[in-house]
């Protein structure tokens, strides 16, 4: 049995990695070739090759592990799935390896367009103050197949998964499966929004009456699954799970004081409560959780407080890479507030963001998406000030210019970096400098 590992980034090298100990004879493929590329593979232990296109397929392969970055309309994909071999994303490799080498797991997934990482997070902050042992693992975390033997010991698993990790994965089965919000978001990748609303919703595949479903009552997809669903099913924010004269309800029990939280916004308490169900389904008690939430900080580039100079404060919500965080980034603010959108080009539809844009004194329309951005905010008559920059130094040096006392000036951009920056970790950073730079100076 040779299986074909597509794509030689972190996922498909811990992937090859993993089938190679495992005796399972494998090539290893990228359709790039790049000295860097190269380097990284070094030392994998199975055969390697480079600039690969469909044709290897000629060769014979029992399967082929996709690396979540490769679009299923890619080449060498549409002629795997074109002639009948499985096609399996590194996430649905690793749970495979781990149903028979760790057969008693408990799994938790989590997915969604927006709060994976942080419902992920808080969920490894209440396990690790209920002291139950758990590994954390998937989409922004490490590669599921890099860390098997350390999730076998742990007995837990906490997984982010993507949509790009769960169009190819089979009745994954998930004792808790989590689905925070579906909205528009990777159409460049998906070749439908409706075919991202159904990986979204692979989650709950495979699920049985003793697991444990959860969707958001104010999520439509999540809210018109939940007839469908085999599992037990919470709806958050509806019933017994809310948030109730600023506190947090678990099912109906007093969890925690909004006050007592670290952290602000409406959708981190949605969030909170996401995670104290799953947390809950994996055995934490209810003192864990709340000690998990009460020490909870927000990882940086969310709404993160990066500057506050002449009475303006300057937040970096970076992380925010589609219109329905810019919504929340914005729903969560009352005071004049100074906008930078605009990055790489998705194009996402921004409709959502303008019920949202009453505080604003100031859009500021940045990077590759920045025309289109100023033509459709022009278009739709906004009544803030909208103005067309070419890049994210000159928007900052624009909003300083532009922020009175008393004002936030927020990054939340509703796009991709990449314009401009390798990450979006990068651009925050690019931001916190530029925002502390004395008036006219150039770091
Ligand atoms: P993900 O891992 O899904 O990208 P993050 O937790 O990294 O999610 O947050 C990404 C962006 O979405 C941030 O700008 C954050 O403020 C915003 N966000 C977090 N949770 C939610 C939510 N439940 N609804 C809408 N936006 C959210």
């Amino acid at each position: 049995m040779t299986t074909l590992v597509y794509g030689l980034g972190e996922s498909g090298l811990a992937a090859a990695r993993a089938l190679g100990e495992r005796g399972v004879e494998v090539i290893a493929v990228d359709a790039n070739d790049s000295k860097g590329l190269r380097r990284s593979a070094e030392g994998l232990g199975a055969e390697t090759r480079f600039g690969v296109g469909p044709e290897v397929l000629e060769e014979g392969f029992d399967r082929v592990v996709a690396s979540p970055g490769i679009r299923p309309a890619d080449a060498l994909l549409s002629a795997a799935e074109k002639g009948g071999i499985p096609i399996l994303s590194e996430v649905a490799l690793g749970l495979e390896l781990l149903r028979t080498e760790a057969p008693g797991l408990n799994v938790a997934a989590v997915t969604g367009t927006n709060g994976k990482t942080t419902v992920v997070d808080m969920i490894g902050h209440c396990l690790t103050a209920s002291e139950v042992p758990h590994a954390v693992a998937g989409n922004s975390w490490r590669a599921l197949t890099g860390c098997l033997e350390e999730v076998r010991d742990a007995g837990t698993l906490v997984l982010e998964v993507s949509s790009f990790g769960l169009h190819y994965l089979e009745n994954p089965g998930f004792d808790v499966a989590a689905l925070l919000n579906v909205r528009p978001d990777h159409l460049n990748w998906h070749a439908s929004f409706e075919e991202y609303v159904a990986d979204k919703l692979r989650i709950f595949d495979g699920q049985n009456p003793e697991d444990l479903a959860l969707v958001s009552a104010g999520d439509e997809v999540g809210r018109s699954a939940v007839e469908g669903l085999a599992a037990e099913t919470v709806v958050v924010g509806d019933g017994e799970t809310r948030v109730q004269e600023g506190r947090l309800l678990l099912r109906g029990q007093p969890l925690v004081e909004v006050s007592e939280l670290p952290f602000v916004g409406g959708h981190n308490l949605e969030n909170a409560l996401f995670a104290a169900l799953t947390a809950e389904g994996l055995g934490a008690g209810m003192a864990g959780i709340r000690e998990g939430l009460r020490g909870y900080g927000l990882k940086p580039h969310r709404m993160e407080v990066v500057g506050e100079s002449g009475g303006v404060a300057w937040v970096d919500d970076s992380k925010a890479t589609n219109p329905a965080a810019v919504a929340a980034a914005l729903a969560g603010i009352e005071g004049p507030v100074v906008l930078i959108l605009g990055g790489s080009e998705k194009e996402t539809d921004f409709s959502e963001v303008l019920p949202h844009l009453g505080w604003c004194r100031a859009i500021l329309c940045q990077g590759e998406a920045g025309p289109r951005l100023h033509g459709f905010l022009n278009e739709a008559g906004v009544e803030a000030e909208v103005r067309l920059l070419p890049d994210l130094r000159s928007a900052v040096e624009e909003a300083r210019a532009l922020a009175r006392p008393g004002d936030v000036v927020l990054l939340s951009p509703g796009c991709a970096s990449f314009d401009q920056f390798s990450g979006y970790a990068e651009r925050g950073e690019a931001f916190a400098r530029l925002s502390t730079a004395p008036d006219g100076v150039r770091p």
